[in-house]
């Protein structure tokens, strides 16, 4: 098949009209008030994301439709928008009963589960700050951020709390309430100190008065990694909503009658903006697929629920690649329209594999945890440049600067040219903190303009190219990993005086964590040494963040004060020139 440089779209191409079909009039006239006005409101006035999300359905003609739909190992499980507002409803009257105030924080550790989303909404409804996280994070990295996040509530299950949790319970003098989910088909466990997530649910009403909320009210707690330093909490707002509806209607082109699939889990913010949110705004039915990525499964699910409009990430995509065109071959996908990516770059080669394997190109979007909803996106009707992450959404504004020496930022006018992406700040789901650190916070602007993090160039036509991180933070299977978290999960290990940890670049994940560390005096290397860090760092970390690889070494290259030199033990690794050494402790 040819592969020219741009994917030029046709009518043919658009098989229900687009929401954006003219990007550059609804650019230019776009405003945030005028969609904040799209969305209801409270009916005394404010702002809630659950009001917006199920109850404006619940009340009325949508009332009887699948919100979602749970594909579970045994059984298929639907719940209107009808059910959903009940059991939300349930939820946060448990919330109220247990004396969980607003602005008090209810921590999800769960599995793609029917009472995940249940206790986020419920949650939201209760004017409760909701902090969905990852299952698969082990008792380190959970720790960190219940502790961080001073959770008062935490709703999860008998295996997660006695692995993880159960230990370092009186580490956490805030954690009131826990609350286990009964696995299923088994009956309530009777955990010490602990409640019966089902048994508090029969109790309650359907009937809830939602606790009024502003738009400027905290409302979800998301949790981000960075070089140095614990994660940081990124806070985000009821008013963020606006931007989830519009972004839903723009990037995701959602309309009422799709069948819309976000492989996200809500532990990661992609899972909750575009896995909860966002579809619900537009009274879609969403897929949600409680197992773990199996491509046969996902390939009959695509075709089983028709499902329309599917958003994924690149890992997930070369995963499908991987497993080969055959299987895909075996399916059809008639009913799909759009299928959209974010998390990593997506590689040309995945853009063209999707027009071969399903039928269509991947549209790559861009955004991160502290943005709220996606900036950049490719649209429908955008033609595709493969490789490039699109073009900015309405409402938004991107700029490439760079930064002088003293500091001062400018913007790079001409296109072609690499530096940092910028946003102008002041859409409604740009966080509005990080938790407890200001400073951090403050850090990343610039004036009016909001700092990514990322490098990045635009072409002449106004497309965005993605060239890489400006810090150390790794991006493994999609998900932004701390290095400093998994150095310090190593130091923990009594043979280990130091560690560094980088991102070492692989064709399927993006990135695998790979560790360094030196031994304290007494231990000698071994692979039976290095074999043992391992299954400590994946017995604290968890499987998603501990490392892949370690190496033991002598030393490791620190600066002069001190710090690791993480950039200079990566071009080592990848043989690749070692740049500017003058920094180097004992160096020229
Ligand atoms: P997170 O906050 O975990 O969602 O990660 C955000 C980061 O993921 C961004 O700052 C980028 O480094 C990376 N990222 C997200 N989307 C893309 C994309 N489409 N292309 C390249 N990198 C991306």
């Amino acid at each position: 098949m040819e592969r020219p440089d741009i994917i030029r779209k046709t009518a043919q191409d658009l098989t229900v009209p687009p929401n954006l079909a003219n990007y550059d009039a609804v650019h230019a006239s776009f405003s945030w008030h005028e969609a904040e006005r799209e969305l209801a409101g409270l009916p005394g006035g404010g702002r809630n994301i659950a009001y917006e999300a199920v109850e404006r359905h619940a009340q009325g003609a949508q009332r009887d439709k699948t919100a979602f739909r749970f594909i579970g190992a045994q059984q298929t499980r639907d719940m209107t928008y009808r059910e959903l507002s009940a059991h939300s409803n349930r939820f946060a009257n448990v919330l109220k009963d247990l004396g969980v105030g607003k602005g008090e924080r209810l921590f999800i550790l769960l599995g793609r589960v029917p009472a995940l989303y249940v206790s986020a909404l419920g949650g939201f409804k209760n004017g409760s700050v909701v902090s969905p996280l990852f299952s698969a994070f082990g008792p380190e990295p959970l720790l960190t951020r219940l502790k961080l996040g001073e959770a008062k509530v935490l709703v999860t299950t008998e295996l997660q709390y006695r692995r993880k949790l159960e230990k370092v319970r009186d580490q956490l003098p805030n954690l009131k309430h826990v609350l286990i989910v009964a696995e299923e088909g088994k009956p309530a466990p009777s955990i010490p100190g602990t409640l019966d997530f089902n048994a508090l649910m029969e109790q309650e009403s359907d009937e809830f008065e939602l606790v009024p909320t502003q738009a400027e009210d905290m409302a979800l707690l998301h949790f981000t990694s960075g070089t140095t330093g614990t994660p940081k909490g990124a806070v985000h707002v009821h008013g963020a909503v606006v931007t989830h509806w519009a972004t839903g209607k723009y990037a995701l082109d959602l309309h009422p009658d799709d069948v819309y699939w976000c492989t996200a889990d809500p532990g990661w913010v992609t899972g909750t903006s575009y896995g909860i949110i966002a579809p619900l705004l537009h009274g879609v039915t969403s897929i949600i697929d409680e197992l773990d990525f199996d491509a046969e499964r996902w390939y009959r699910i695509l075709q089983e629920e028709q499902v329309s409009v599917w958003y994924t990430a690149p890992t997930a995509i070369r995963m499908l690649m991987k497993a080969g065109s055959e299987i895909a071959k075996k399916y059809a996908f008639p009913k799909l329209r759009f299928v959209a990516s974010v998390g990593e770059p997506l590689n040309p080669e995945a853009v063209w594999w999707g027009r071969e394997a399903l039928g269509l190109p991947i549209h790559d979007n861009w955004w991160q945890t502290e943005t709220g909803g996606i900036m950049i996106a490719n649209t429908p009707a955008f033609d595709i440049k493969p490789g490039s992450m699109g073009r900015p959404l309405p409402g938004v504004e991107a700029f490439i600067v760079k930064k002088d020496e003293q500091g001062n930022v400018s913007v790079i006018d001409q296109p072609e040219v690499e530096g940092e992406l910028a946003l102008r700040a002041g859409w409604p789901s740009m966080m509005r903190g990080y938790l407890h650190n200001d400073e951090k916070y403050r850090k990343c602007f610039a004036g009016e303009l909001y700092l990514t993090g990322d490098l990045a160039k635009r072409d002449q036509d106004g497309y965005y190219w993605f060239v890489g991180r400006s810090d150390d933070v790794i991006k493994s299977a999609g998900h932004l990993i701390g290095p400093f978290e998994v150095e310090s999960a190593l130091m923990e290990h009594p043979a280990v005086a130091e560690a560094g940890v980088i991102g070492k670049p692989d064709p399927t994940v993006g990135e695998v964590v790979k560790a360094f560390v030196s031994l304290k005096a007494g231990f000698e290397p071994s692979e039976e040494l290095r074999l043992e860090l391992l299954g400590h760092a994946r017995k604290r970390l968890g499987a998603a963040v501990a490392p892949k690889e370690i190496d033991i070494v002598a030393s490791l290259p620190r600066t002069r004060s001190g710090k690791i030199m993480r950039r200079l033990l990566k071009a080592r690794e990848l043989g690749l020139p070692e740049g500017d050494l003058s920094m180097l402790e004992g160096g020229a």
